[in-house]
């Protein structure tokens, strides 16, 4: 395991108007949680915090979309937020996050400068159609072969605490590997009330062992991110995610809820004596 670890930031630059109907995921408008909701983000407001993330140490910067997949309005803003934040922000790394993909969005995509996509399976195939109705586990899949095609990097994981059994998580685990990824990233649910799911049932110790496992059955991935609800999750147990196979996290605040500021997270990796990736392997 590297000791360098990725830091990456999430920008939501269209947020809450979903129509699916994910159980897991506050941005479905179905579910009416309470959260901001808008079409399109200020490109003056995604630059900021792009310099935000560039000045705390980010290389990956995520531009996301709450959408099933990519209209062509949204393909449209998403390489003019690219073009422009390669132009003014050039450090950073960009990543597409915007659902579902043909390959020839992606290539278009790419064309923009955008260098890696990220395309959750989020649970296993058969436990996919339990926590969504409106499109299939199938669609997921492909998109991320689609990734593949397009020489993007691809970066697929999920999360866990949905309720799902020990080998539906084996099962999940299993497909990822078999889309060989650059990057994982493993998310741990954090419960809104607004949503029909049961809060995460998971302890922290079977989450670590959840980092394991992830490193375990994926060995070839360069990065096993820990993204979404690390702080709920982890706690004050924050630093035992790296010695479990993590390396890589998400800094600054999620799509829908706050993460703690950027320093803390840089003060924990110091005191780990472990650096931050100024590069991408
Ligand atoms: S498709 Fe994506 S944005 Fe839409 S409800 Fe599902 S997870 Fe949320």
């Amino acid at each position: 395991m590297s000791e360098e670890i990725f830091l990456c930031a999430i920008c939501n630059i269209n947020s809450g108007t979903c129509l699916e109907d994910c159980k897991f995921c506050s941005q479905s408008v179905r579910y009416k949680a309470d959260i901001d909701r808008y079409k399109q983000k200020e490109m003056q407001l995604i630059l900021d915090e792009a310099r935000t993330a560039r000045d705390a140490g980010a290389l990956g910067f995520c531009l996301v979309t709450a959408d099933k997949g990519l209209r062509p309005k949204t393909l449209e803003f998403v390489c003019d937020v690219a073009k422009t934040i390669t132009k003014e922000v050039p450090q950073l790394r960009l990543i597409a996050c915007n659902g579902t993909a043909s390959l020839e969005q992606l290539l278009v995509l790419k064309e923009a400068g955008i260098k890696a996509y990220n395309h959750n399976l989020e649970t296993s195939e058969s436990f996919y159609k339990e926590i969504c109705t409106t499109h299939p586990w199938s669609e997921r899949y492909e998109t991320c072969q689609n990734v593949n095609k397009s020489g993007l990097v691809l970066i697929t994981g999920g999360i866990f605490g949905l309720g799902e059994s020990e080998e539906d998580r084996v099962s999940m685990l299993k497909s990822l590997e078999s889309l060989n990824p650059t990057s994982v990233p493993i998310n741990f649910y954090h419960h809104n009330v607004a949503l029909e799911l049961q809060a995460n049932p998971l302890t922290v110790d079977e989450s670590l062992a959840l980092i394991r496992l992830t490193r375990k059955m994926i060995p070839k991935a360069q990065r096993i991110m820990v993204a979404g609800g690390r702080e709920l999750m982890f706690g004050d147990r924050q630093e035992e995610i790296f010695e479990n196979g993590a390396n890589s996290i998400v800094v600054g605040n999620y799509l829908t809820t706050s993460g703690r500021i950027a320093s803390k997270d840089l003060d924990m990796l110091k005191t780990l004596n472990l650096e931050v990736a100024k590069k991408v392997n």
